[in-house]
Protein backbone atom coordinates (compact mmCIF):
# COMPACT_ATOMS: atom_id res chain seq x y z
CA UNK A 1 0.00 0.00 0.00
CA UNK A 2 2.92 2.36 0.62
CA UNK A 3 3.85 2.78 -3.22
CA UNK A 4 0.12 4.16 -3.80
CA UNK A 5 0.61 7.28 -6.10
CA UNK A 6 -1.07 10.42 -3.86
CA UNK A 7 -3.41 12.80 -5.23
CA UNK A 8 -5.04 16.27 -4.87
CA UNK A 9 -7.94 16.86 -6.59
CA UNK A 10 -7.98 20.43 -6.98
CA UNK A 11 -12.26 20.94 -7.49
CA UNK A 12 -12.66 17.80 -6.50
CA UNK A 13 -16.82 18.83 -6.18
CA UNK A 14 -17.18 19.78 -9.91
CA UNK A 15 -17.79 17.25 -12.80
CA UNK A 16 -14.13 16.51 -13.46
CA UNK A 17 -13.85 16.35 -9.80
CA UNK A 18 -16.91 13.14 -10.39
CA UNK A 19 -15.31 11.24 -13.01
CA UNK A 20 -11.55 11.27 -11.33
CA UNK A 21 -12.80 10.71 -8.32
CA UNK A 22 -15.34 7.10 -9.80
CA UNK A 23 -11.40 5.80 -11.08
CA UNK A 24 -9.85 6.51 -7.68
CA UNK A 25 -12.54 4.83 -6.04
CA UNK A 26 -12.38 1.82 -8.19
CA UNK A 27 -8.73 1.98 -7.52
CA UNK A 28 -7.90 2.48 -3.91
CA UNK A 29 -4.50 -0.07 -3.77
CA UNK A 30 -3.15 2.13 -6.87
CA UNK A 31 -4.34 5.96 -5.54
CA UNK A 32 -4.53 7.14 -2.19
CA UNK A 33 -6.93 10.39 -2.22
CA UNK A 34 -4.83 12.37 -0.22
CA UNK A 35 -6.48 16.00 -0.67
CA UNK A 36 -9.66 17.36 -2.18
CA UNK A 37 -10.89 21.09 -2.61
CA UNK A 38 -14.51 22.64 -2.84
CA UNK A 39 -15.64 25.81 -3.05
CA UNK A 40 -19.62 26.55 -3.24
CA UNK A 41 -20.76 23.15 -3.21
CA UNK A 42 -19.29 22.42 0.51
CA UNK A 43 -22.19 19.85 1.61
CA UNK A 44 -21.32 17.49 -1.21
CA UNK A 45 -17.62 18.23 -0.41
CA UNK A 46 -18.39 16.91 2.87
CA UNK A 47 -19.86 13.73 1.54
CA UNK A 48 -16.45 13.41 -0.40
CA UNK A 49 -14.05 13.43 2.57
CA UNK A 50 -16.75 10.84 4.46
CA UNK A 51 -16.24 8.38 1.76
CA UNK A 52 -12.83 9.01 0.94
CA UNK A 53 -11.04 10.44 4.27
CA UNK A 54 -8.58 12.83 2.66
CA UNK A 55 -5.57 14.07 4.88
CA UNK A 56 -6.65 17.58 4.22
CA UNK A 57 -9.33 19.78 2.22
CA UNK A 58 -9.57 23.15 1.02
CA UNK A 59 -12.54 25.75 0.98
CA UNK A 60 -13.30 29.15 0.84
CA UNK A 61 -11.16 31.31 3.61
CA UNK A 62 -14.25 32.26 5.25
CA UNK A 63 -15.72 28.96 5.65
CA UNK A 64 -12.79 27.35 6.98
CA UNK A 65 -14.04 27.22 10.66
CA UNK A 66 -17.69 26.47 9.99
CA UNK A 67 -16.27 23.38 7.62
CA UNK A 68 -13.65 22.27 10.53
CA UNK A 69 -16.44 22.05 12.87
CA UNK A 70 -18.56 19.88 10.98
CA UNK A 71 -15.83 17.70 9.97
CA UNK A 72 -15.30 17.10 13.70
CA UNK A 73 -19.27 16.41 14.41
CA UNK A 74 -18.14 13.71 11.30
CA UNK A 75 -15.39 12.07 13.74
CA UNK A 76 -13.13 12.89 10.80
CA UNK A 77 -9.49 14.32 11.37
CA UNK A 78 -9.26 15.70 7.72
CA UNK A 79 -7.22 18.96 8.18
CA UNK A 80 -8.68 22.35 6.58
CA UNK A 81 -6.93 24.65 5.03
CA UNK A 82 -8.75 27.82 3.16
CA UNK A 83 -8.62 29.84 0.02
CA UNK A 84 -5.95 31.08 -2.79
CA UNK A 85 -3.06 30.34 -0.36
CA UNK A 86 -4.72 26.84 0.95
CA UNK A 87 -4.46 25.74 -2.60
CA UNK A 88 -1.30 26.59 -3.36
CA UNK A 89 -0.03 24.86 -0.32
CA UNK A 90 -2.23 21.76 -1.49
CA UNK A 91 -0.85 21.68 -5.01
CA UNK A 92 2.97 21.58 -3.76
CA UNK A 93 2.45 19.52 -0.45
CA UNK A 94 5.19 17.37 -0.47
CA UNK A 95 3.31 14.63 0.44
CA UNK A 96 1.46 14.41 -3.15
CA UNK A 97 2.98 13.35 -6.40
CA UNK A 98 -0.31 14.06 -9.09
CA UNK A 99 -2.51 17.38 -9.01
CA UNK A 100 -5.82 17.01 -11.02
CA UNK A 101 -6.29 20.67 -12.27
CA UNK A 102 -10.01 20.62 -11.88
CA UNK A 103 -10.99 24.49 -11.11
CA UNK A 104 -13.02 25.82 -13.81
CA UNK A 105 -11.50 29.46 -14.95
CA UNK A 106 -8.95 31.49 -13.69
CA UNK A 107 -9.42 30.91 -10.57
CA UNK A 108 -7.55 27.26 -11.37
CA UNK A 109 -4.43 29.37 -12.80
CA UNK A 110 -2.47 29.80 -9.49
CA UNK A 111 -3.06 26.51 -7.83
CA UNK A 112 -1.74 24.78 -11.48
CA UNK A 113 1.69 27.16 -11.33
CA UNK A 114 2.01 26.09 -8.15
CA UNK A 115 2.08 22.46 -9.03
CA UNK A 116 4.63 23.18 -11.44
CA UNK A 117 6.95 25.09 -9.38
CA UNK A 118 6.68 22.19 -7.35
CA UNK A 119 7.42 19.47 -9.87
CA UNK A 120 4.53 17.54 -9.34
CA UNK A 121 2.46 15.58 -12.08
CA UNK A 122 -0.15 17.78 -13.24
CA UNK A 123 -3.09 16.33 -14.67
CA UNK A 124 -4.76 19.26 -16.66
CA UNK A 125 -8.37 19.85 -16.87
CA UNK A 126 -8.11 23.95 -16.25
CA UNK A 127 -7.72 24.54 -19.76
CA UNK A 128 -8.06 28.20 -19.08
CA UNK A 129 -4.66 28.08 -17.56
CA UNK A 130 -2.98 27.74 -20.21
CA UNK A 131 -4.84 30.33 -22.35
CA UNK A 132 -3.80 32.71 -20.02
CA UNK A 133 -0.13 32.03 -19.30
CA UNK A 134 0.54 29.59 -21.75
CA UNK A 135 4.51 29.50 -22.10
CA UNK A 136 5.02 30.66 -18.59
CA UNK A 137 3.62 27.28 -17.12
CA UNK A 138 5.26 25.36 -19.78
CA UNK A 139 8.60 27.07 -18.74
CA UNK A 140 8.02 26.29 -15.16
CA UNK A 141 7.04 22.50 -15.89
CA UNK A 142 10.42 22.17 -17.91
CA UNK A 143 12.73 23.81 -15.36
CA UNK A 144 11.18 22.25 -12.29
CA UNK A 145 10.75 19.08 -13.63
CA UNK A 146 7.31 18.54 -13.66
CA UNK A 147 5.07 16.33 -15.72
CA UNK A 148 2.21 18.15 -17.49
CA UNK A 149 -0.45 15.36 -18.88
CA UNK A 150 -3.58 16.73 -21.02
CA UNK A 151 -6.96 14.99 -19.72
CA UNK A 152 -8.79 17.46 -21.84
CA UNK A 153 -9.89 14.25 -24.07
CA UNK A 154 -9.04 16.22 -27.80
CA UNK A 155 -5.76 16.94 -25.99
CA UNK A 156 -5.31 13.42 -24.19
CA UNK A 157 -6.57 11.79 -27.77
CA UNK A 158 -3.81 13.85 -29.60
CA UNK A 159 -1.22 12.43 -26.81
CA UNK A 160 -2.16 9.20 -26.88
CA UNK A 161 -1.42 9.15 -30.77
CA UNK A 162 2.04 10.66 -30.70
CA UNK A 163 4.89 8.96 -30.30
CA UNK A 164 6.60 8.59 -26.99
CA UNK A 165 9.47 10.63 -27.31
CA UNK A 166 7.20 13.35 -28.49
CA UNK A 167 5.03 12.45 -25.08
CA UNK A 168 8.13 13.11 -23.14
CA UNK A 169 9.50 16.22 -24.53
CA UNK A 170 7.07 18.08 -26.75
CA UNK A 171 9.99 20.05 -28.65
CA UNK A 172 10.43 16.69 -29.97
CA UNK A 173 7.17 17.33 -32.60
CA UNK A 174 9.53 19.58 -34.67
CA UNK A 175 11.94 16.48 -35.48
CA UNK A 176 11.46 16.12 -39.10
CA UNK A 177 11.72 12.21 -38.87
CA UNK A 178 8.47 12.16 -36.64
CA UNK A 179 6.59 13.08 -39.45
CA UNK A 180 3.87 15.60 -37.60
CA UNK A 181 2.21 17.12 -39.84
CA UNK A 182 -0.97 18.83 -38.41
CA UNK A 183 -2.91 18.20 -35.61
CA UNK A 184 -6.94 17.69 -35.63
CA UNK A 185 -9.37 18.87 -33.01
CA UNK A 186 -12.31 17.48 -33.22
CA UNK A 187 -15.72 19.16 -31.96
CA UNK A 188 -19.03 18.13 -31.43
CA UNK A 189 -20.66 21.09 -32.60
CA UNK A 190 -22.81 21.79 -29.70
CA UNK A 191 -26.79 21.94 -28.93
CA UNK A 192 -26.92 24.56 -32.06
CA UNK A 193 -24.55 22.71 -34.61
CA UNK A 194 -28.11 22.48 -36.79
CA UNK A 195 -29.48 26.06 -35.69
CA UNK A 196 -29.53 29.44 -37.30
CA UNK A 197 -27.81 32.14 -35.88
CA UNK A 198 -30.92 33.99 -35.08
CA UNK A 199 -32.30 30.74 -32.85
CA UNK A 200 -28.63 30.48 -31.03
CA UNK A 201 -29.63 34.26 -30.43
CA UNK A 202 -32.61 33.50 -28.67
CA UNK A 203 -31.60 30.61 -26.48
CA UNK A 204 -32.07 30.45 -23.04
CA UNK A 205 -29.85 28.95 -20.35
CA UNK A 206 -31.46 25.72 -20.63
CA UNK A 207 -30.97 25.07 -24.26
CA UNK A 208 -27.13 26.41 -24.25
CA UNK A 209 -26.21 24.25 -21.50
CA UNK A 210 -27.50 20.89 -22.71
CA UNK A 211 -25.17 19.10 -24.34
CA UNK A 212 -25.86 16.57 -26.75
CA UNK A 213 -22.88 14.50 -26.27
CA UNK A 214 -21.14 15.54 -22.79
CA UNK A 215 -21.91 16.29 -19.35
CA UNK A 216 -20.18 18.76 -17.94
CA UNK A 217 -20.02 21.99 -15.85
CA UNK A 218 -22.03 24.99 -16.61
CA UNK A 219 -19.46 27.19 -18.08
CA UNK A 220 -17.69 24.84 -19.96
CA UNK A 221 -21.14 23.70 -21.39
CA UNK A 222 -22.07 27.00 -22.68
CA UNK A 223 -18.24 27.25 -23.63
CA UNK A 224 -18.99 24.31 -25.93
CA UNK A 225 -22.36 26.48 -27.47
CA UNK A 226 -20.40 29.33 -28.63
CA UNK A 227 -17.49 26.83 -29.79
CA UNK A 228 -15.15 28.90 -27.63
CA UNK A 229 -14.07 25.81 -25.89
CA UNK A 230 -12.49 25.01 -29.61
CA UNK A 231 -11.37 27.82 -29.39
CA UNK A 232 -9.35 27.52 -25.65
CA UNK A 233 -8.70 24.39 -26.62
CA UNK A 234 -6.83 25.55 -29.69
CA UNK A 235 -4.89 27.43 -27.71
CA UNK A 236 -4.04 25.07 -25.18
CA UNK A 237 -3.00 22.44 -28.09
CA UNK A 238 -0.46 25.10 -28.76
CA UNK A 239 1.07 25.23 -26.13
CA UNK A 240 0.64 21.49 -25.06
CA UNK A 241 2.61 20.39 -28.71
CA UNK A 242 4.42 23.52 -29.15
CA UNK A 243 2.64 24.29 -32.59
CA UNK A 244 1.63 27.20 -34.05
CA UNK A 245 -1.86 27.37 -34.56
CA UNK A 246 -2.01 27.34 -38.33
CA UNK A 247 -0.64 23.57 -38.18
CA UNK A 248 -4.03 22.68 -36.16
CA UNK A 249 -7.00 22.25 -37.76
CA UNK A 250 -10.98 21.77 -36.52
CA UNK A 251 -13.43 19.92 -37.51
CA UNK A 252 -17.20 19.23 -36.44
CA UNK A 253 -17.91 15.86 -35.85
CA UNK A 254 -21.08 15.35 -33.99
CA UNK A 255 -20.73 11.73 -32.92
CA UNK A 256 -18.08 12.52 -30.44
CA UNK A 257 -16.10 9.33 -30.99
CA UNK A 258 -13.15 10.43 -32.78
CA UNK A 259 -11.25 12.55 -29.92
CA UNK A 260 -8.75 13.78 -31.97
CA UNK A 261 -6.35 13.03 -34.69
CA UNK A 262 -2.62 13.45 -35.55
CA UNK A 263 -1.88 13.80 -38.87
CA UNK A 264 1.32 12.12 -40.56
CA UNK A 265 3.74 13.95 -43.70
CA UNK A 266 3.26 9.78 -45.16
CA UNK A 267 -0.37 10.34 -45.22
CA UNK A 268 -1.72 8.40 -41.92
CA UNK A 269 -3.72 9.90 -39.83
CA UNK A 270 -3.87 8.96 -36.00
CA UNK A 271 -6.78 9.05 -34.45
CA UNK A 272 -8.06 8.17 -30.51
CA UNK A 273 -11.72 6.76 -30.29
CA UNK A 274 -13.78 5.72 -27.40
CA UNK A 275 -17.35 6.34 -26.02
CA UNK A 276 -17.48 10.31 -24.98
CA UNK A 277 -16.43 9.69 -20.97
CA UNK A 278 -13.84 11.76 -19.54
CA UNK A 279 -13.03 9.04 -17.52
CA UNK A 280 -11.51 7.37 -20.39
CA UNK A 281 -8.90 10.01 -20.94
CA UNK A 282 -8.62 10.89 -16.72
CA UNK A 283 -7.72 6.86 -16.03
CA UNK A 284 -4.81 7.08 -18.82
CA UNK A 285 -3.36 9.55 -17.86
CA UNK A 286 -3.88 8.61 -14.33
CA UNK A 287 -1.99 6.02 -14.66
CA UNK A 288 0.36 6.51 -17.97
CA UNK A 289 2.33 5.15 -18.96
CA UNK A 290 0.32 2.26 -17.79
CA UNK A 291 -3.61 1.17 -18.61
CA UNK A 292 -6.46 0.35 -15.88
CA UNK A 293 -9.95 0.33 -16.57
CA UNK A 294 -11.71 3.50 -16.41
CA UNK A 295 -14.90 2.36 -15.81
CA UNK A 296 -15.95 3.86 -19.16
CA UNK A 297 -18.63 1.65 -21.26
CA UNK A 298 -16.58 0.01 -24.46
CA UNK A 299 -17.64 1.55 -27.36
CA UNK A 300 -20.06 -0.10 -29.21
CA UNK A 301 -18.40 -0.21 -33.05
CA UNK A 302 -21.67 -2.16 -34.46
CA UNK A 303 -24.22 0.32 -33.14
CA UNK A 304 -22.11 3.35 -34.54
CA UNK A 305 -24.26 4.80 -37.96
CA UNK A 306 -21.70 7.04 -39.64
CA UNK A 307 -18.86 9.33 -38.48
CA UNK A 308 -19.49 12.74 -39.68
CA UNK A 309 -17.33 15.33 -40.26
CA UNK A 310 -18.29 19.11 -41.06
CA UNK A 311 -15.92 22.44 -41.33
CA UNK A 312 -16.93 24.57 -38.78
CA UNK A 313 -18.87 27.91 -39.51
CA UNK A 314 -16.56 30.82 -38.47
CA UNK A 315 -19.44 33.61 -38.85
CA UNK A 316 -22.09 31.33 -36.50
CA UNK A 317 -19.07 30.50 -34.14
CA UNK A 318 -17.05 33.52 -34.45
CA UNK A 319 -14.94 32.91 -30.87
CA UNK A 320 -13.50 29.97 -33.30
CA UNK A 321 -12.17 32.75 -35.35
CA UNK A 322 -10.89 35.18 -32.31
CA UNK A 323 -9.40 32.25 -30.69
CA UNK A 324 -6.95 32.36 -34.05
CA UNK A 325 -6.57 35.70 -33.71
CA UNK A 326 -5.46 35.97 -30.06
CA UNK A 327 -3.01 32.84 -30.56
CA UNK A 328 -1.28 34.62 -33.11
CA UNK A 329 -1.24 38.06 -31.18
CA UNK A 330 0.79 36.09 -28.05
CA UNK A 331 -0.28 34.80 -24.79
CA UNK A 332 -1.22 38.51 -23.77
CA UNK A 333 -3.99 38.58 -26.09
CA UNK A 334 -5.18 35.12 -25.34
CA UNK A 335 -5.29 35.41 -21.96
CA UNK A 336 -7.56 39.17 -22.74
CA UNK A 337 -9.76 36.67 -24.61
CA UNK A 338 -9.98 33.90 -21.85
CA UNK A 339 -11.06 36.82 -19.22
CA UNK A 340 -13.50 38.37 -21.76
CA UNK A 341 -15.26 34.96 -22.24
CA UNK A 342 -15.11 34.40 -18.50
CA UNK A 343 -17.32 37.63 -17.93
CA UNK A 344 -19.42 37.46 -20.67
CA UNK A 345 -20.34 33.65 -20.07
CA UNK A 346 -21.26 34.83 -16.34
CA UNK A 347 -23.24 37.59 -17.81
CA UNK A 348 -25.11 35.44 -19.96
CA UNK A 349 -25.75 32.70 -16.78
CA UNK A 350 -26.83 35.46 -15.00
CA UNK A 351 -29.29 35.65 -18.16
CA UNK A 352 -28.09 39.78 -18.61
CA UNK A 353 -26.82 39.06 -21.96
CA UNK A 354 -27.98 36.65 -24.86
CA UNK A 355 -25.81 33.67 -26.20
CA UNK A 356 -24.18 35.56 -29.10
CA UNK A 357 -23.91 38.82 -27.24
CA UNK A 358 -20.71 36.60 -26.09
CA UNK A 359 -18.53 36.81 -29.15
CA UNK A 360 -19.41 40.47 -29.38
CA UNK A 361 -18.20 41.33 -25.62
CA UNK A 362 -15.31 39.14 -25.96
CA UNK A 363 -14.23 40.79 -29.78
CA UNK A 364 -14.53 44.42 -28.93
CA UNK A 365 -12.49 43.31 -25.47
CA UNK A 366 -9.56 41.69 -27.30
CA UNK A 367 -9.61 44.57 -30.38
CA UNK A 368 -10.06 47.66 -27.34
CA UNK A 369 -7.54 46.40 -24.65
CA UNK A 370 -4.08 47.22 -25.14
CA UNK A 371 -1.54 45.43 -22.58
CA UNK A 372 2.03 44.39 -22.57
CA UNK A 373 3.34 41.43 -23.61
CA UNK A 374 3.79 38.51 -21.52
CA UNK A 375 7.50 37.10 -21.38
CA UNK A 376 8.04 33.47 -20.19
CA UNK A 377 8.94 33.96 -17.14
CA UNK A 378 6.31 36.48 -16.20
CA UNK A 379 4.94 36.65 -12.80
CA UNK A 380 1.55 35.66 -11.67
CA UNK A 381 1.20 39.33 -10.92
CA UNK A 382 1.76 40.20 -14.06
CA UNK A 383 -0.57 37.53 -15.87
CA UNK A 384 -3.36 38.54 -13.40
CA UNK A 385 -3.14 42.10 -14.08
CA UNK A 386 -3.76 41.88 -17.85
CA UNK A 387 -6.81 39.49 -17.01
CA UNK A 388 -8.31 42.11 -14.14
CA UNK A 389 -8.19 44.73 -16.99
CA UNK A 390 -9.67 42.53 -19.64
CA UNK A 391 -12.59 41.61 -16.91
CA UNK A 392 -13.03 45.71 -16.34
CA UNK A 393 -13.34 46.52 -19.91
CA UNK A 394 -15.80 43.05 -20.62
CA UNK A 395 -17.75 44.28 -17.82
CA UNK A 396 -18.44 47.81 -19.17
CA UNK A 397 -19.58 46.01 -22.55
CA UNK A 398 -21.75 43.97 -20.64
CA UNK A 399 -23.15 46.77 -19.14
CA UNK A 400 -24.00 48.26 -22.34
CA UNK A 401 -25.65 45.24 -23.77
CA UNK A 402 -27.53 44.27 -20.67
P1 LIG B 1 -17.50 22.37 -12.76
O1 LIG B 1 -18.18 23.68 -12.76
O2 LIG B 1 -18.33 21.14 -12.76
O3 LIG B 1 -16.50 22.28 -11.51
C1 LIG B 1 -15.62 23.33 -11.22
C2 LIG B 1 -14.85 23.06 -9.94
O4 LIG B 1 -14.09 24.23 -9.62
C3 LIG B 1 -15.75 22.78 -8.74
O5 LIG B 1 -15.09 21.90 -7.87
C4 LIG B 1 -15.87 24.17 -8.11
O6 LIG B 1 -16.23 24.13 -6.74
C5 LIG B 1 -14.48 24.70 -8.30
N1 LIG B 1 -14.40 26.15 -8.31
C6 LIG B 1 -15.18 27.01 -9.02
N2 LIG B 1 -14.82 28.29 -8.79
C7 LIG B 1 -13.78 28.24 -7.91
C8 LIG B 1 -12.98 29.23 -7.28
N3 LIG B 1 -13.17 30.54 -7.51
N4 LIG B 1 -12.00 28.82 -6.45
C9 LIG B 1 -11.80 27.51 -6.21
N5 LIG B 1 -12.54 26.52 -6.77
C10 LIG B 1 -13.51 26.89 -7.61
O7 LIG B 1 -16.51 22.37 -14.01
P2 LIG B 1 -15.93 21.14 -14.82
O8 LIG B 1 -15.55 20.03 -13.90
O9 LIG B 1 -16.82 20.84 -15.96
O10 LIG B 1 -14.61 21.78 -15.46
C11 LIG B 1 -13.44 21.98 -14.71
C12 LIG B 1 -12.30 22.33 -15.67
O11 LIG B 1 -12.09 21.22 -16.53
C13 LIG B 1 -12.63 23.51 -16.59
O12 LIG B 1 -11.47 24.24 -16.81
C14 LIG B 1 -13.10 22.85 -17.87
O13 LIG B 1 -12.85 23.64 -19.01
C15 LIG B 1 -12.22 21.61 -17.89
N6 LIG B 1 -12.77 20.48 -18.63
C16 LIG B 1 -13.96 19.93 -18.28
C17 LIG B 1 -14.49 18.86 -19.00
C18 LIG B 1 -15.76 18.21 -18.57
O14 LIG B 1 -16.14 17.21 -19.18
N7 LIG B 1 -16.44 18.67 -17.54
C19 LIG B 1 -13.82 18.36 -20.18
C20 LIG B 1 -12.54 18.97 -20.45
C21 LIG B 1 -12.06 20.00 -19.70
P3 LIG B 1 -17.80 24.07 -6.28
O15 LIG B 1 -18.48 23.18 -7.24
O16 LIG B 1 -17.73 23.49 -4.90
O17 LIG B 1 -18.31 25.46 -6.29
MG1 LIG C 1 -12.32 19.05 -24.62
Amino acid sequence: MTDRQRIAVLGATGSIGDSTLAILAAHRDDFEVYALSGYQRLDKLLQLCQKFKPSRVCVPLDKVDEFAAKLMQAGLATEVIGGIAGLDDMASDSAVDTVVAAIVGAAGLPSTLAAARAGKRILLANKEALVMAGQVLISLVKTHGATLLPIDSEHNAIFQCLPPSIQQDNSQIHQPYHGVRKLWLTASGGPFLHHSFEHMQQAGVAEAIKHPNWSMGQKISVDSATMMNKGLELIEACHLFDLSEDKINVVIHPQSIIHSMVEYSDGSFLAQLGSPDMKTPIAHALSYPKRIDSGAQPLDLFALSALEFIAPDLQKFACLRLARQAMQAGTQATNVLNAANEIAVAAFLQQRIRLTDIAAINEQTLNQVVVPALASDASIEDILAIDQAARRYAETVVAQLA
